[in-house]
């Protein structure tokens, strides 16, 4: 009886000890199974990062469909004019009031950009030092909107820039129904 007995805890504790070798192929399953679900992690993140590029280059010309050909938006597609050496942005005095901000404001944001001292004139144009045509000055003043301008969840233009207690500079959205704040970048 006792012999037998001893046979059947040894079956028991064989039992016992093959257990964690199963679990143990099971965690090596896991181990494969995570390794081939990062590969693909970052497979989407390169996939991620060229239709993030080419979004881009869409929401680039779709921001300037938007903003030019759209009546409900309402602004006109900038004007330049070369003439000894400078450029004058002939309707930027429109520009300005059709987005509601500060000449100033948008002045300093193409001096940033281009890399220039601009001027203002006494018919509110800006004259700038170089040659650039309508297309860079309505690609500047689409880059200007999308930063500075344009809500990025409803895509109003009817915004304000908010400067709080601690002097940065929000855009917020004025359409009530969406009430959008984002951080934007001095000028
Ligand atoms: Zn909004």
């Amino acid at each position: 009886m006792d012999d037998f007995d001893n046979n059947e805890k040894l079956e028991i504790s064989d039992e016992i000890l093959n257990k964690p070798r199963l679990s143990t192929n099971k965690s090596d399953i896991n181990f494969e199974q995570t390794l081939a679900e990062e590969e693909e992690e970052i497979t989407e993140d390169k996939e991620e990062i060229y239709y993030d590029l080419l979004n881009k280059v869409y929401d680039q010309i779709d921001i300037e469909k938007e903003l030019f050909s759209n009546k409900s938006i309402n602004i006109c597609k900038p004007i330049a004019k070369y003439e000894n050496r400078k450029t004058t942005w002939e309707n930027f005095d429109k520009n300005f009031v059709q987005i509601n901000r500060d000449h100033e404001h948008l002045k300093k944001f193409v001096d940033k950009e281009l890399g220039i001292k601009s001027s203002v004139n006494s018919k509110q144009n800006l004259i700038m030092r170089g040659k650039f045509d309508s297309k860079d000055i309505c690609e500047l003043l689409t880059k200007y909107i999308k930063n500075y301008v344009q809500c990025p969840t409803c895509r109003t233009i009817n915004t304000s820039i908010i400067r709080n207690e601690s002097r940065m500079d929000y855009l917020s959205c004025n359409n009530k129904k969406c009430d959008t704040q984002k951080v934007v970048q001095k000028v």
